[in-house]
């Protein structure tokens, strides 16, 4: 058996802690009980580990416990947030002040994107999409461009799972508080590393989810503002009542456990992990650089304001699809993950004005807690072999074209 791959696309999931697994274990065997059940042990039980989680999470993020409401993931509470607050604003006004008005930025992931779309399509919702800077930078000033009387919801994604660009999210939760606009923000990939807190960013509602951050698959969270300026929200599951009524259904208590573990490794080793991502990210940068003619290699996103774990970097001359393709030994994406299946280059990277060509040759490194300078070289070194011989390849392939090569030759 070949070596296993080295595994550089954090943005798209992350190996779950031993820590995390080992808190969960015991809620699947032992401590089995249902969190809704009060009239024994087991569901004691389970439900204090809920309410463990809760604050865990809550104090990732500024949040009261009550302000937290367990979903399966991030598509889910960006779903709640959208629709839930659309909705109740459409009911409030009995549909008189309808069509409503919702905006989001035009680097948004899918899981923000299709909701609004929706509701654009099938609900009368109008939809105003914010575009970015060159760095795939949301500026407040056109945020408050795009805010109208009507406006009901603002999303702007806290950091970008592309190019990491990270959001002024304090300077646009202001402006919307000031305008009475509810402001939403998916903080997927920035929590536990870019600082966040809901008071100060004057957020209202904020998603993010366990495993982006070493915890495990299916179970997320949004926040829902209580404090202040109440959110309000019709549910997208109705059932048994449970989330204070925002999300039915039984919780997983092994998942929460384990999101509220992650959440606590988040707080106590956020900063720890960055320092380390931050200097191995520049390490791969530099190495895969050192391997190159000088040129030909654009790195994108903001320069500055960028998650520490993130390198985008796109390289001329070669073919997008054969560049992934070819990197057998290292996991890594182009664009975003969710997105890689189509033909179409990244939404993300086109609203950052990045060349069509540029945009598909481009790859998405993301570094996490386990990434090692090991790592980090030996993918530097089979990226770089790649790409000079991609670029050879097409050099030839030309110099047959022009009739100055002969393909025997
Ligand atoms: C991963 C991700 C999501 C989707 O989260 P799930 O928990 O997989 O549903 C949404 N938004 C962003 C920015 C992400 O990175």
């Amino acid at each position: 058996m070949p070596d296993a791959p080295i595994y550089l696309d954090n943005h798209a999931t992350t190996r779950t802690d031993p820590r995390v697994v080992a808190a969960m274990l015991p809620f699947f065997t032992e401590r089995y009980g249902n969190a809704a059940s009060v009239a024994h042990r087991f569901g004691w039980e389970a439900g204090d580990a809920v309410d463990r989680a809760r604050e865990q999470v809550a104090a990732l993020i500024g949040a009261e416990p009550s302000e937290i409401v367990f979903t399966s993931g991030a598509t889910e509470a960006n779903n709640l947030a959208i629709k839930g607050t659309a909705r109740a604003a459409a009911l409030q006004t009995g549909g008189i002040a309808h069509p409503g008005h919702l905006v989001c930025s035009a680097v948004e992931h899918r899981a923000v994107l299709d909701p609004m779309r929706r509701l654009a399509r099938e609900e009368g919702w109008e939809l105003t999409v914010v575009p970015c800077d060159g760095f795939g930078r949301i500026s407040a000033e056109a945020v408050a461009g795009a805010i109208t009387d009507r406006t009901v919801l603002v999303s702007v994604m806290a950091a970008n799972n592309e190019v990491g660009t990270i959001n002024p999210i304090g300077a646009i939760g202001r402006l919307c508080r000031d305008l009475g606009v509810a402001f939403h923000t998916d903080a997927s990939q920035a929590v536990g590393k870019v600082p966040i807190d809901v008071e100060e960013d004057a957020i209202d509602l904020l998603s993010l989810t366990a495993h982006k951050i070493h915890g495990p698959k299916g179970i997320g969270a949004l926040f829902v503002r209580r404090r202040g300026r109440r959110a309000r929200l019709v549910p997208l599951v109705d059932g048994g009542g449970h989330e204070r009524g925002l999300r039915s259904g039984t919780l997983p208590v092994p998942l929460v456990v384990g999101l509220g573990k992650a959440a606590e490794l988040a707080s106590q080793e956020g900063p720890v992990d960055c320092d380390r991502m931050r200097a191995l990210r520049d390490r791969l940068d530099r190495e895969i650089r050192s391997r190159l003619p000088e040129g030909g290699i654009r790195r994108n996103g903001h320069p500055t304001e960028g998650l520490p774990n993130n390198l985008n970097l796109s390289f001329e001359g070669v073919e997008g699809e054969a560049l992934l393709m070819g990197l057998r030994g290292v996991a890594v994406s182009s664009g975003a993950a969710c997105s890689s299946a189509g033909p179409e280059s990244s939404h993300v990277l086109r609203a950052m004005g990045v060349p069509e060509e540029l945009a598909r040759a481009s790859l998405r490194f993301g570094l996490g807690r386990f990434s090692t300078a090991e790592d980090v070289d030996r993918a530097a070194i089979e990226v770089a072999a790649r790409v000079r011989a991609l670029r050879e390849g097409s050099e030839a392939g030309l110099l047959t074209r022009t009739g100055l090569a002969r393909p025997d030759l």
